[in-house]
């Protein structure tokens, strides 16, 4: 059987949570130029606007990320497919058959929305602690002239400064309530999609060659995955025989985030498993 590699997408990745993190990093040198000792609406709305270009910038450098990876990720999970089933690639690009093309077409769109979800709710905070510390900055300048102060506290200056940090390093929270940094978010999220793309293009590639059975790669994973490894699956629910169906097998064990485990098609597995 020839050996299936599973791809890790490493170099990609890390060009676009690099473009995150120099995004993030833009961010915070914009806040800490603004002048938190006399905060004015103005300044403010000029320092959002810088951030809000930023932000833009990003957004169209991942969409284009997308555009470009999640088709590669597939074009791997069929040329997987071809490999495990020994059919001769003729071209160098393999096509998509009209499930692929559907599913590329979905999984870009859906990847995009991802992370444009992590834009904006980067900007959300940020406008939010930047409007609060303006606020904040304009009733200490007043108060500190009640009190007979030239100047606003140390305390309350670090106390803004500190305010507008945190609200781009204290990264996002996701829908189980996690709290990630951005750039760790976005690299758990292109990659869970680039593996679900390969393994989902890898299954229509071959139920369209009618393949209905598939096998769990291995690479002597430590985690819940160990207990998969190896196993045979069925590609639809109703193939016959006693394994499991692929889209059955419980997310908690294998194909989690981050998981590298791909499948590997099979015409026909043994029986006696
Ligand atoms: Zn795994």
């Amino acid at each position: 059987m020839s050996k299936i590699t599973e791809p890790t997408y490493d170099y990609q990745i890390g060009k676009l949570t690099a473009a995150y993190k120099a995004a993030i990093t833009s961010i915070l040198a914009e806040l800490n130029r603004m002048d938190v000792t006399e905060m004015s609406r103005a300044n403010s709305s000029a320092a959002l606007a810088e951030v809000a270009t930023i932000l833009s910038g990003l957004n169209a450098e991942s969409a284009a990320w997308v555009a470009e990876n999640i088709p590669l990720a597939a074009r791997d999970g069929v040329v997987n497919a071809l490999t495990s089933l020994k059919i001769e690639n003729p071209g160098a690009a393999p096509q998509f058959n009209r499930m692929n093309s559907e599913m590329v077409k979905a999984a870009v769109a859906d990847t995009q929305s991802d992370l444009l979800a992590v834009t904006q709710n980067v900007e959300r905070r940020v406008r939010s602690a930047v409007r609060q510390v303006t606020g904040e900055s304009m009733r200490a300048n007043t108060a500190a002239g009640i009190i007979g102060r030239r100047t606003i506290s140390r305390d309350i200056l670090d106390g803004l400064r500190k305010k507008l940090g945190d609200s781009v390093n204290t990264g996002i929270i996701d829908a189980a309530g996690r709290r990630w940094r951005p750039e760790v978010y976005v690299e758990m999220v292109t990659r869970t999609k680039m593996a679900i793309t390969h393994r989902e293009a890898t299954v229509n590639e071959a139920i369209d060659r009618d393949v209905l059975y598939g096998r769990i790669s291995r690479h002597g994973a430590k985690d819940a995955c160990a207990n998969w490894e190896g196993k045979y699956v069925k590609l639809v629910p109703d193939a016959t025989g006693p394994f499991p169906y692929i889209g059955d097998l419980p997310r908690r064990e294998i194909f989690h985030p981050n998981c590298k485990h791909l499948v590997s098609p099979m015409r026909n597995p043994p029986a006696d498993v």
